[in-house]
């Protein structure tokens, strides 16, 4: 029987990179927000600038003790793995380093390349995912997933959102 993992987003969940990524995207002069166009044209602008990336990932924070969790949960052998979105091939290698060297996390983490969709790099299986991209749940759950949004501002976690990895430590 294949066993089941629990995935766990990066950006926005573990660290504070996402809302980094935003800021220096704005700064560099890409501003709009919701245009994929300057989405690509910033990402682009990265390959040039590789201090964007240590500035997004090496210098984030950890939300709500998300690292400390993983930390544990790792230690407790419990089936996680980190399942993350990446615009660029330095990006991924920034993130595999802040994680192995500066945070202690040694489980595995897939990386999936822009224009591929989560659920079609790990198919979904019944298996949980947490992301605090609420598209990228529907996503998952719709392909047979179970799926809960990372909030980290609730109060208190429902039956579709929590705002911790906490809850992993008690299954
Ligand atoms: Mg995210």
């Amino acid at each position: 029987m294949l066993e089941n993992y629990t995935y766990i987003d990066f950006d926005g969940v573990i660290l504070d990179s996402q809302k980094r990524m935003l800021e220096r995207k704005a700064l560099a002069g890409f501003k709009d927000q919701k245009s994929k166009e300057q989405f690509d044209l910033y990402f682009e602008y990265t390959n040039n600038h590789p201090e964007e990336w240590e500035y997004i990932i090496n210098r984030a924070n950890q939300i709500n003790n998300s690292v400390d969790i993983i930390q544990k949960l790792q230690s407790l052998n419990k089936r996680i793995a980190i399942l993350t979105k990446i615009h660029t091939l330095y990006e991924m290698k920034v993130k595999v380093r802040e994680l192995r060297e500066n945070r202690n996390i040694y489980v595995p983490v897939i990386f999936v390349p822009p224009g591929i969709k989560k659920y079609e790099v790990v198919i979904p299986n019944n298996q949980l995912l947490i992301d605090d991209s609420k598209k990228n749940i529907q996503e998952w759950i719709q392909h047979g997933g179970q799926g809960l949004i990372f909030d980290e501002y609730i109060d208190v976690d429902t039956d579709s959102k929590v705002k911790s990895l906490e809850f992993l430590l008690k299954r």
